[in-house]
């Protein structure tokens, strides 16, 4: 429901002003360094109007609302988790007085994978934006107030419309596919391998490039398919001297595919293949990813997956190709039509 942007704002709605939920779910953006426990600080402690309360102005040009789905550490939030965030969103999304853009605070450990199962679940033309931090709320340097600021102004920017689930991070505007974490050590922790979809600049969002593959309304996934549970998947990553025993206990764990992080372009050194090669005559599909987290693995490259009937997870990381192979298994085994879904998701 949006109209033109008469006023030359950069925000398109039919109200007088956008209307922003931010959905907290925890993570270091929400987390306290004084509330230690006997390990370390603790995520998702401060409410979420804490976190809208330490960006002054934040709700200026939209109106906002609130709301907390979850107060956890994002290490803990499981696949399951993650579906049951999308369910909830596109229900608003679907529901009567929808919002015109969505804000997720999340922990950034594991961020990538919610913005990859919202960006291939969600049916929606929506801004969907997930922001954190990567130090505490109550650090002096806290660089949650900053993405915050810049999520909601990219959530409630037309030109955010139609480009799937963004993580908004360090002034970047980052497509949910391609998006990892590529360091526990700096503010600019996020990083795409084909680089950002955008930035924010003076609080408006510039686009630069647009996702390259199916997600939400062109995805083949549908949110009212899904069973629960999902097929169960592990991932190994591997190196020559690797226990037999270990593939063999995922293949009799009930899991139905294995992603397997290999060295470099996804390599399998001569013990493994062996290894994988027996787990799948057991039942198990095999994916074949790159241990880097952060490069392509080539088809029939290195090592042919058609003699060994394996999938090749292309530049997508094993935990991303975790996700994408759980929804696959939904709607086939078929390593052809698995790998069609790899190539195009
Ligand atoms: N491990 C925590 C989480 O992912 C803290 C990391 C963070 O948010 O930066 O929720």
């Amino acid at each position: 429901m949006t109209s033109a942007d008469a006023a030359g704002t950069g925000i398109v709605t039919d109200r007088p002003r956008p209307v922003i939920l931010i959905c907290a779910t925890g993570g270091t953006i929400a987390g306290s360094a004084a509330a230690v426990d006997d390990q370390h600080y603790r995520a998702g402690v401060f409410s979420v109007e804490t976190l809208t309360g330490a960006v002054p102005g934040l709700g200026d040009r939209v109106d906002l609302r609130t709301e907390e789905f979850f107060a956890l550490d994002s290490v803990d939030l499981t696949l399951a988790d993650r579906v049951r965030l999308a369910r909830h969103l596109q229900d608003v999304l679907d529901g009567d007085d929808a919002p015109d853009g969505i804000v997720v605070t999340h922990g950034t450990d594991s961020m990538e994978e919610t913005a990859y199962v919202l960006h291939l679940l969600l049916d929606t033309e929506v801004p969907v934006v997930l922001t954190g931090a990567m130090r505490p709320a109550d650090d002096p340097g806290a660089d949650g107030p900053a993405n915050l600021a810049d999520a909601v102004a990219v959530a409630a920017d037309a030109a955010a419309r139609g480009l799937g689930t963004l993580v908004v991070f360090g002034g970047q505007v980052l497509g949910a596919r391609d998006v990892t974490k590529r360091t526990a050590g700096r503010l600019d922790a996020f990083e795409c391998l084909h680089g950002p979809l955008g930035h924010v600049l003076e609080g408006r969002l510039v686009v630069g490039a647009r996702p390259a593959r199916a997600f939400g309304p062109t995805s083949a996934f549908r949110l009212s398919d899904l069973p629960d549970p999902l097929p169960a998947v592990e991932i190994l990553v591997s190196h020559p001297e690797m226990t037999p025993a270990l593939v063999r206990a995922v293949a009799r764990s009930g899991a139905a595919g294995l992603v397997h992080g290999g060295p470099g372009g996804g390599n399998v050194s001569r013990p493994v293949v062996a290894m994988l090669d027996e787990a799948h005559r057991d039942g198990l599909v095999v994916v074949r990813a790159s241990r880097l987290g952060f490069g392509p693995t080539a088809r029939n490259g290195d090592i042919s997956d058609d003699e060994h009937d394996w999938v090749c997870a292309g530049d997508l990381p094993p935990v991303k190709a975790r996700v994408l192979l759980a929804l696959a298994l939904t709607r086939t085994r078929d390593t052809a039509e698995l790998q069609r879904l790899f190539d195009t998701h």
